[in-house]
């Protein structure tokens, strides 16, 4: 189709204007930006990005289905959130008291509480009480420009649980404009009462079976940590995981160096992350395995610890990636409130954070059509942004200053 076709067939879906900048992708400054800028979609794709004037007269707002002035306004890629665990039930707002006072993570789990406890909660809940709890969670998250999100099962650990988080989640995404990627997570904790070995030859042997069968998990995560898994357990599951068609993903070297970032470049998973105590080594490795580094400020703000080497990677040339984890413990799903805690905490620049948001959490999740930029051809995942600059989405600390969002060209939420 040409563009005088587009412009006047119908094909039009949508045009945004006269904005102050639009953030194409990525480029060699770190940032492609354009400004006095437009984006013009046709079939829920970009069809053109560029000067506004330009992309106007090739596609006249006036003939499009819809059409935003966004004068004074900025344009970004819908964001990314590349590691969530957004299905859940129950409530652990009294850890959050009690880490005040002093009570580390791993005591608290020791204790039943932490993922435990969850993994409890999540057992009583009904299908459709977590499917209608993850759907709240994502009108937060695209309230804040989220227009992709990956989320885990994992509080489950037993093969009914599993498929009904990971059910729940298909749910989801089908009664969202947020487009939900699905994790089957199995090890994602030790179960009380039985052993790591024992529990990961059920993992094996009846859980991913049972999740391939379904065709409901497009990744195999695991927790490779102290107190969580060991790296020849990690790979069992991941290597069992491979032979059913799932892609490895890694929550690696989070509370100790244990080896999971090796682990990750070695079975060639999609991210590996947390990374807090990876080597210099293991970020090599990362990088020669192609595997995305997944960073989560928001996990070490919520526990108050250290941040991961962010520059170090980003020097080593590993393409990184921002997500919140929202989970219990780390309750946020706002990606610009990641994107301040990279700026502050990592010393990330705003627009490597918004690069980390988008484009590099896209590849985190396998995600080659585009999706992360708004380069010609993308999905027209979009957010209009009520500020001068990209720089405000880390800048602002208290104000959600996403506007409008868009998914495949179509406008999905307006504040
Ligand atoms: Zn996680």
């Amino acid at each position: 189709m040409t563009a005088a076709d587009a412009g006047t067939d119908g094909g039009l879906d949508f045009v945004v204007h006269d904005a102050r900048e639009v953030v194409v992708g990525t480029g060699d400054e770190g940032l492609r930006r354009t400004v006095d800028g437009a984006v013009a979609v046709v079939d829920g794709r970009v069809a053109a990005v560029g000067a506004s004037d330009e992309v106007c007269r090739a596609y006249p707002p006036e003939n499009a289905h819809e059409s935003i002035d966004a004068t004074g306004k900025t344009v970004v890629p819908g964001f990314v959130d590349a590691h969530t665990h957004a299905c859940f039930a129950g409530d652990r707002s009294d850890e959050f008291v009690a880490k005040l006072r002093g009570a580390s993570y791993q005591e608290l789990l020791a204790q039943g509480g932490g993922i435990l406890r969850t993994v409890r909660a999540v057992r009583e809940a009904s299908t459709d009480r977590l499917t209608a709890d993850l759907l709240a969670h994502l009108d937060v998250a695209l309230a804040h420009g989220t227009t992709t999100v990956e989320v885990k099962s994992g509080y489950g650990l037993d093969v009914e649980t599993e498929l009904r988080m990971l059910r729940a989640i298909a749910e989801a995404d089908d009664h969202h404009p947020v487009d939900v990627v699905p994790t089957f997570m199995g090890a994602h904790a030790v179960p009380r009462g039985t052993t790591g070995d024992d529990y990961v030859d059920a993992v094996v042997a009846d859980q991913l079976p049972a999740v391939a069968d379904q065709g409901i998990a497009r990744f195999c995560d695991v927790f490779c940590d102290e107190g969580a898994f060991t790296p020849d357990q990690s790979r069992r599951v991941l290597e069992a995981g491979l032979d059913h068609g799932l892609t490895p993903k890694v929550h690696a070297e989070e509370l100790a160096h244990t080896g999971g970032a090796r682990l990750a470049a070695e079975v060639g998973a999609a991210s590996a992350d947390h990374l807090l105590h990876a080597t210099d080594d293991d970020v090599a490795a990362l990088v020669a395995a192609d595997v995305v580094p997944v960073l989560l400020p928001g996990t070490a703000f919520s526990l108050g610890g250290d941040y991961a080497d962010a520059r170090a990677m980003l020097d080593a040339g590993a393409p990184v990636a921002l997500a919140t984890d929202f989970n219990p413990n780390c309750f946020s799903r706002a990606m610009p409130f990641a994107m301040t805690l990279a700026c502050v905490g990592m010393r990330l620049t705003p627009g490597e954070a918004l690069v980390a948001a988008t484009a590099h959490a896209a590849r985190a999740l396998d995600l080659d059509d585009g999706r992360g930029t708004l380069r010609e051809g993308a999905p027209a995942d979009l957010a209009v942004v009520d500020a001068p600059s990209h720089v405000y989405l880390a800048y602002d600390l208290d104000v959600n200053r996403v506007e409008t969002v868009v998914t495949g060209g179509e406008v999905v939420r307006r504040d």
